[in-house]
């Protein structure tokens, strides 16, 4: 919740008790943990919620060990911790769940809680907290401490089976390329020679429509490898390893030496750091970048620039080109396996490229944006988080560049 909700709630007048208890809703019933040494404090907390129309159950713990213990005992909605016990520290009851990773909001009811406390718990993981002498508050407390944690659970939930579908697509699509594969190369491969042995034999018309099977069978054939090579990208986990960027980047204009030669283009670049990476990924991510820049010019040669800065937890790299731009309404689509903004004739590919980027970047935990502006150049930018094992490395070429 955020902390002015928490404000809001908390300077909002004290409900009468009983308007809290909308007289047509059933009781909720609520399974709560007392982290309390006082029997009478603890009465007094089940009363109010009671008076406001929780049915509740409830079991006490007021050490480390009888909490870690009972915490198991039965699936808890609510932990009730006093702020300090003579023998343990309540709010300590939030270590104790992350450890065992348990999803129950922990509310500090506490004698007396200054401000700088009170921000410190929320931080360490509290869902509120509440003064034993406003207990008329708690039942609301609860109330949106239970509905922060359905919405959790309900976004964890969608997350996982994102996730899930990601992996059954995936799985899907390299099952599907992989196993196509051979009656396809068997259908080019025979379009072919029957259209060789029929050469100079068929009618005008004939002999175009078997120039498009022929020509669509090779495209196929081509679609259906680049989805297989995506398919099988980082399969099997990525293999990280401190890199050098700069080494990187040599051996990607390495491999694009022709292309570079034949376009005039010049490729500058900013000191670039040591990140942790996959290697492999990381040539192939910046070598399509770098080639889309070459392919995507202007009537210019090609000037390219390459550049990394630091921010607090991630490295944002900018390939900045002077090529023909993008209109930022397909700043997005760009992304999407096999979509492309030109003909084959004008351009050619088969607009996996970007995907293929997109997908390194994203299983580096990173993210991948364009900026750009028809006939303005294009700046691709991608985010890699710095690994705290690199620190260092990546520090001492920060702060050369
Ligand atoms: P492909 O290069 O095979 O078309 P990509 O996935 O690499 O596939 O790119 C998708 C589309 O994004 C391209 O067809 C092009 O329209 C656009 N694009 C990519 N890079 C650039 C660039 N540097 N400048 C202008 N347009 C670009």
């Amino acid at each position: 919740m955020p902390s002015e909700t928490k404000e809001a709630l908390r300077e909002a007048p004290a409900p009468a008790m009983d308007d809290t208890r909308p007289v047509s809703q059933p009781k909720a019933s609520l399974r709560v943990l007392l982290v309390e040494d006082d029997a009478n404090d603890a009465e007094l907390v089940i009363r109010a919620l009671q008076d406001a129309g929780f049915e509740t159950t409830h079991q006490v713990a007021d050490t480390r060990e009888a909490f870690t213990l009972q915490i198991h005992k039965a699936p808890y909605d609510v932990i009730l911790a006093d702020y300090s016990l003579p023998q343990w520290q309540g709010l300590e009851s939030i270590d104790v769940l992350r450890e065992q990773g348990l999803d129950i909001p922990v509310i500090l009811v506490t004698g007396s809680l200054g401000e700088v406390r009170a921000v410190e718990c929320i931080k360490r993981g509290a869902a509120d907290y509440v003064l034993k002498d406003h207990l008329t508050r708690l039942p609301l407390i609860v109330r949106s401490a239970l509905e922060e944690r359905r919405l959790r659970q309900e976004h964890r939930r969608a997350q996982e089976e994102l996730l899930r579908s990601n992996r059954d697509l995936e799985q899907f699509a390299y099952v599907a390329s992989h196993d196509l594969q051979e009656p396809l190369r068997m259908v080019a491969i025979f379009t072919q020679m029957l259209a060789e042995r029929f050469r100079g034999k068929l009618d005008e018309e004939s002999e175009r429509y078997m120039g498009f099977v022929v020509e669509g069978a090779t495209r196929m054939q081509g679609m259906i490898e680049d989805l297989l090579t995506f398919s099988r990208l980082g399969r099997g986990g990525i293999q990280r390893a401190a890199i050098d960027c700069e080494e990187v980047l040599r051996k990607a204009l390495g491999n694009l030496a022709g292309a570079i030669q034949e376009s005039g283009a010049t490729v500058s670049h900013q000191p670039l750091p040591v990140v942790v990476a996959d290697a492999a990924l990381l040539l192939q991510l910046l070598q399509n970048l770098i080639g889309n820049a070459i392919k995507f010019r202007s009537a210019e040669p090609p000037k390219i620039d390459v550049s990394a800065c630091q921010e607090a937890h991630e490295w944002v790299f900018a390939v900045r080109d002077n090529g023909i731009g993008i209109s930022p309404e397909y700043a997005e689509s760009i992304f999407v396996i096999f979509r492309r903004l030109h003909t084959r004739q004008e351009y050619p590919g088969n607009g996996l490229g970007l995907a293929i980027c997109k997908k390194v970047v994203e299983q580096h935990g990173g993210r991948i944006w364009v900026e750009s502006q028809p006939g303005e150049g294009s700046t691709f930018k991608f985010s890699l988080p710095r690994h705290p094992s690199a620190s260092e490395s990546e520090g001492d070429r920060g702060e050369e560049a």
